[in-house]
C-alpha cells in the first residue's frame, strides 16, 4: 500500500487541487474566506467553479450536488448534470459561481417543524466553502447549507457553524483579555469513534424488525453472548479484515483521515476512528462516513448496523465526541502542559468547560436523546444518563486546590512500572480511563461518550460550543476592565467561585452504580432517563434565551426542532409496535401453532400405536406453548388498541410519553414471551434467523 499518500484524498477538491486549478488571486481570496469567514465575491466564485467543474469532470463526474443535512437525521442531494446544449444536438459541460453558491431545491417534504408551510415550499442552499467538495459516484458533491425563503435554518450544518462562531468569538475575547492578543479566532475540534455491528445480508434479509426498525424486536439469547470478554480487540476475522481495509481505502481516498479500527465488546462489533479535524468538517465527514460504511458493508455481503441498540442482551453501539478548542495561533486550549496547576489560561478554559456542563446538562443530554439511543443511556453499558464529569487524579487534585486557595504542587510525574526490562518506560497518563462517565477529561481534550451510534454529531456539538461559549461570555464580563495583577486577583476569585459552585458535576467513581443515582440526586444533577422527558428542555424560557443571545437558534427554530424530535420520536415507535405486530401476527403465532400442531400430531400417533405409552413430554410442551400464545394472542390485540390509541393522540408529547410508559412496555412484555417459546422451539419452525446465526457466524 505505498500508494496510500497517493490513494489519500484523490476524491476532494482539496487545497493542492485549488492550487493547481485557481488563479492564485482567486486561491487567496477563497482561502481567506475559509479561514475567516469573508464574504465571496461572484467572480472568485464564479472562478472556483470552473476549476471545481474541469476538476470533476476530468475525474468522470457527470452531475453535481448540493449535499445538505435536512432535520431528517441523513444527507440529502439533487443531482443535476452539468450539461449544456450549444445547438446542433451537441452540449458543452458547464458550471457557473450561482450554481456553485446557491441551490434551490423543492423543499416542501422534508421536516422543518412548521418553519416552511408547504404551499410556501422554497427552501435554498448555500455554498459552505469551509468544508471541502468531493466525488460520490460520479457526482460532484458541494456541502452546503439549507434554509427556508424567510432565512431560518432547516438544516444541522447553519447552527452548528453559529455556535462555532460564537465559541470563537466568546473565546477570544477572554483569551486577548489574558494577554494572548495574537489570537483572533478560535476553532472546536472533534474526533467522533463510530461503533458498527455487521451481520451477513442473508440474515438481514429475512429479518423484518431490522429491516424497518434497525434492530432486533424478538430474537431469544444465543447460548454465548459478550460474557468472555474475548471479542473486545481480539483478531479480527478475515471476511471482516477485508471489509475494514476496504473502508478504510475508500474514506482515504475522500479525505477522511480513518485511523483506528477494532473489534468492540459485542459479538460482531466493531469501532472505527478518524484524526479529528474542526468541528464542521468532522460532522460532515461522520456522516459520510456511515453512508460509506453501509455502501461497503454491501460489497461484502454484510449489512451494517448502526442502531444504538441492535441486539438485546449484549452492548449497543455508541460515538465518543472527542472534543477541544484550538487558537489559530495553533495552541490546543485544553492542553494542561507540564505544570497545570500553574497554567491560568488552560485553568480557565477548563473550568469554562465545567461550569458549562453543570449549568447546560440538560441540553447536552437532550442532544443525544433518541428513541434508539434510550435503550442504551442507563442500561450499564453506555454512560448514565445523569451527565456528571471526569477529571481523573492529577486535576482533581488541582481542582481541589484552588477550590482550598492552597498551591498544587505537581509532584513528579510517575513514571510506570511495567516490571519488564525489555520494555521502555513511559509516563502515566495524568488521566486514568474512566469508561463509566458521560464527560471525561482525556489528556488534552474532553471525550463526551453518550451519543447515539446512528445521529449526527451536529447537536451535541452545537449544545456544547454554545454552553462553553455563554461561559465564556460570562467570564469575559466578571473579569473585564482588570489589568496586571488585579487581573491575576480576578481570575484567581473566578476559578476559585467557579469550582465551588460547579464541583458537584465532578464524578471520578463508578457511574454504573446504584449509589451512584442517589449520590447524583442529592447533588442536584438532572436525571432525564428518556427522551420524552428530556425533550421539553429545548424549550424551557431560559434555553430558548440562550440560544437566542449568541444566535444559535431563533425561537420559531427551537420550537421547529422541538416538534421534529418529539414527531420522529412517536414515528420512531410507531414503526416499531407496527412491525412487532406484524411479525407476531405474520411469524411468530402461525410458528407457535405449527409447533403445537406438530407436538399434537405426535401425541396422537403414539396414542394410536399404544395407548399405555406416555405422552407427558410433549403434554408438557404443549401446555407450556399454548399458554404462551394464548398470553402473546392478548397482548398482540393490546398493542393494535394502544397502537390506534396513540395515532388518535394529538398533543405530541402525550403522544411521545403514551409510547414511552405504555407501548414500550407492551412490546417487551410481548418479547419476554415470544422469546421464552423461541428458546424451546425446533430449529426449522423458528421463522427468522436467530441471535446465534446473526452474531456468530459472519
Ligand atoms: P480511545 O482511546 O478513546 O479509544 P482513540 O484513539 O480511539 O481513543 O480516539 C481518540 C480520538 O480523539 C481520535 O479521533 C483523535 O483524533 C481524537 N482527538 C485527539 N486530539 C483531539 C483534539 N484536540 N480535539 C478533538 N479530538 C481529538
Ligand atoms: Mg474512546
Amino acid at each position: 500500500m505505498a500508494r496510500v499518500p497517493e490513494l489519500y484524498g484523490s476524491l476532494v477538491f482539496n487545497e493542492k487541487v485549488m492550487k493547481d486549478k485557481l488563479p492564485k488571486d482567486v486561491f487567496k481570496a477563497l482561502k481567506k474566506t475559509m479561514e475567516q469567514g469573508t464574504h465571496l465575491e461572484l467572480d472568485v466564485a464564479n472562478s472556483v467553479a470552473v476549476a471545481m467543474k474541469e476538476w470533476a469532470v476530468e475525474n468522470g463526474a457527470t452531475h453535481f450536488t448540493h449535499w445538505f443535512q435536512p432535520l431528517t437525521g441523513a444527507t440529502a442531494e439533487k443531482h443535476d448534470s452539468f450539461i449544456s446544449p450549444v445547438g446542433g444536438g451537441e452540449v458543452i459541460m458547464e458550471f457557473s459561481g450561482k450554481e456553485l453558491v446557491k441551490g434551490e431545491p423543492d423543499a416542501s417534504s422534508f421536516p422543518s417543524g412548521g418553519l416552511r408551510a408547504t404551499f410556501e415550499a422554497r427552501g435554498y442552499t448555500a455554498w459552505d466553502p469551509t468544508s471541502p467538495a468531493f466525488l460520490k459516484d460520479g457526482t460532484l458533491c458541494i456541502p452546503t447549507a439549507f434554509c427556508s425563503y424567510s432565512g431560518e435554518a432547516l438544516d444541522k450544518k447553519t447552527p452548528l457553524l453559529r455556535s462555532m462562531e460564537a465559541l470563537s468569538k466568546e473565546a477570544t475575547k477572554v483569551l486577548n483579555l489574558l494577554g494572548n492578543t495574537e489570537v483572533t479566532s478560535v476553532t472546536t475540534t472533534v474526533g467522533p469513534e463510530q461503533e458498527y455491528f455487521l451481520i451477513d445480508e442473508k440474515d438481514y434479509a429475512k429479518r423484518k424488525d431490522l429491516i424497518f426498525t434497525g434492530r432486533t424486536l424478538l430474537g431469544a439469547p444465543s447460548p454465548k453472548g459478550q460474557e468472555m470478554d474475548d471479542h473486545y480487540f481480539g483478531s479480527i476475522r478475515p471476511r471482516v479484515s477485508a471489509y475494514m481495509h476496504d473502508l478504510d481505502e475508500e474514506l482515504w481516498k475522500l479525505g477522511i483521515p480513518a485511523k483506528t479500527k477494532h473489534n468492540e465488546v459485542a459479538p460482531s462489533q466493531h469501532e472505527l476512528a478518524p484524526i479529528f479535524d474542526t468541528t464542521n468538517v468532522a460532522v460532515d465527514h461522520n456522516q459520510l462516513m456511515m453512508e460509506v460504511m453501509k455502501k461497503v458493508a454491501h460489497k461484502h455481503g454484510y449489512v451494517c448496523l448502526l442502531h444504538e441498540k441492535p441486539f438485546a442482551g449484549i452492548n449497543g453501539s455508541g460515538k465518543h465526541n472527542n472534543w477541544s478548542m484550538s487558537t489559530n495561533t495553533g495552541l490546543n486550549l485544553l492542553e494542561p502542559g507540564k505544570t497545570p496547576g500553574e497554567n491560568t489560561q488552560f485553568l480557565v478554559f477548563l473550568m469554562a468547560v465545567i461550569k458549562a456542563v453543570d449549568e447546560h446538562a440538560d441540553l447536552l443530554r437532550l442532544s443525544v436523546a433518541s428513541a434508539g439511543n434510550d435503550h442504551r443511556l442507563g442500561a450499564n453499558e453506555a454512560p448514565p444518563a445523569i451527565i456528571s464529569m471526569f477529571l481523573g487524579d492529577e486535576l482533581t487534585a488541582v481542582v481541589d486546590a484552588i477550590e482550598k486557595g492552597t498551591l498544587f504542587s505537581n509532584e513528579k510525574r510517575v513514571q510506570m512500572e511495567t516490571g519488564a526490562t525489555v520494555l521502555p518506560h513511559f509516563f502515566k497518563d495524568t488521566t486514568d480511563r474512566n469508561r463509566t462517565s458521560p464527560f471525561a477529561f482525556t489528556g488534552n481534550k474532553f471525550e463526551f461518550r453518550s451519543l447515539g451510534s446512528s445521529a449526527s454529531v451536529a447537536n451535541p456539538n452545537i449544545m456544547l460550543n454554545t454552553a462553553v461559549a455563554d461561559v465564556l461570555a460570562g467570564f469575559y464580563e466578571e473579569l473585564k476592565g482588570y489589568e496586571g495583577e488585579a487581573l491575576q486577583d480576578a481570575v484567581k476569585a473566578l476559578l476559585k467561585k467557579t469550582i465551588i459552585e460547579h464541583k458537584r458535576v465532578i464524578f471520578n467513581g463508578n457511574g454504573y452504580t446504584e449509589e451512584w443515582v442517589e449520590e447524583a440526586a442529592k447533588r442536584g444533577l438532572y436525571n432525564f432517563k428518556s427522551t420524552p422527558e428530556v425533550l421539553p428542555r429545548l424549550i424551557t424560557p431560559e434555553n430558548i434565551a440562550l440560544f437566542v443571545k449568541h444566535g444559535i437558534y431563533t425561537e420559531t427554530e427551537a420550537m421547529s426542532r422541538y416538534e421534529i424530535l418529539l414527531e420522529n420520536y412517536c414515528k420512531t415507535l410507531h414503526i416499531e409496535t407496527c412491525t412487532l405486530q406484524d411479525m407476531l401476527n405474520h411469524e411468530f403465532l402461525p410458528a407457535t401453532l405449527k409447533y403445537a400442531d406438530q407436538l399434537t400430531a405426535s401425541i396422537l400417533a403414539k396414542k394410536q400405536v399404544c395407548t399405555s405409552i406416555s405422552t407427558k413430554a410433549e403434554e408438557k410442551q404443549l401446555a407450556f406453548a399454548t399458554e404462551k400464545y394464548e398470553a402473546l394472542y392478548e397482548l398482540v390485540e393490546k398493542l393494535h388498541a394502544d397502537t390506534v390509541a396513540a395515532e388518535g393522540m394529538e398533543d405530541l408529547l402525550e403522544q411521545a410519553t403514551f409510547y414511552h410508559e405504555t407501548i414500550i412496555p407492551e412490546m417487551v412484555s410481548a418479547r419476554e414471551l415470544a422469546d421464552a417459546v423461541e428458546a424451546v422451539m425446533p430449529k426449522d419452525v423458528i421463522p427468522y434467523p436467530s441471535y446465534s446465526d446473526m452474531l456468530f457466524y459472519v
